[in-house]
């Protein structure tokens, strides 16, 4: 069963999703080449902590990070390690929150300097595939109508999807019903109401779509060891249309425009 959330659980919800996204932002700014991946999970821990929330990532099934950090060929579930993130790397950031009680994730790949022409490209396009899938999380809409419009989207522009790892139902937990894969047939699986909470989260390799898992046993990297980028949303569905939660203060403008060109021209 899907959840459909009271208002008041829409408000706990929302909250903890606005608190997610500004530490994001915050955290995605502070990032600069030469600080270890440790330093930035520290941060993030702390971050997290000064706003009386906590990470429903540290000790899930053992994750070590209060947050995922993964650069360049990583694809999510990058662990803290003392390596230094450098110019020209592309680093995915998946960050959540429990904040009374509710959680909330989302994602951003950032690009520190200048990076490849195809590495800028995959960054837009995967980016563009949320907001292309976002729109699809409609009332009456079947909840594969999402999930093909990642891969639809992605595919066309010549990149692949990662089918390993999901989005999902967020809430009291941070994994709820439903899956969401990033692929697949339009028309199928339940059907989105009004008061359900998606987490939408593409994660696009520039070349191959297959992954491996390096021995610390989390760390996804693609096969091929070409880049990959992640992005994600909390997403509530509502009558009037897709709404996204993870909204940074003073974002609202630029996101609602990105959902309104929906994966671009
Ligand atoms: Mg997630």
């Amino acid at each position: 069963m899907i959840a459909i959330r009271t208002p008041e659980e829409i408000d706990g919800i929302r909250r903890s999703c606005a608190l997610a996204a500004n530490l994001l932002d915050a955290l995605a700014r502070w990032i600069e080449p030469g600080r270890t991946i440790r330093e930035i999970d520290r941060r993030a821990g702390e971050m997290i902590r000064a706003r009386g929330a906590k990470s429903p990532f540290l000790g899930y099934k053992n994750f070590p990070g209060h947050i995922c950090v993964s650069v360049n060929e990583e694809v999510v579930h990058g662990t803290p390690r003392d390596a230094r993130v450098q110019y020209g790397d592309l680093v995915s950031l998946d960050l959540g929150v429990v904040f009374e009680g509710w959680v909330g994730d989302t994602a951003t790949t950032v690009a520190l300097g200048e990076v490849s022409p195809e590495a800028r490209r995959l960054m837009e396009v995967a980016e563009e595939s949320l907001y292309f899938a976002i729109d699809k999380a409609r009332a009456g809409a079947r909840l594969s109508d999402v999930s093909h419009a990642v891969e639809s989207y992605v595919t066309r522009h010549g990149f692949s999807v990662v089918r390993e790892f999901v989005g999902h139902g967020i809430g009291r937990s941070l994994h709820e019903e439903p899956q969401i894969p990033n692929f697949g047939r339009p028309g199928q699986g339940p059907r989105l109401k009004a008061g359900m909470i998606l987490a939408i989260e593409p994660m696009v390799n520039l070349g191959r779509p297959g992954v491996r898992i390096l021995r610390d046993g989390w760390t996804a990297v693609t096969e091929d060891g070409k880049p990959s980028a992640h992005f994600e949303h909390t997403v509530l569905v509502t009558d009037q249309g897709p709404e996204i939660l993870t909204v940074a203060d003073g974002k609202a403008e630029e996101i609602q425009q990105k959902l309104k060109h929906g994966g671009g021209p």
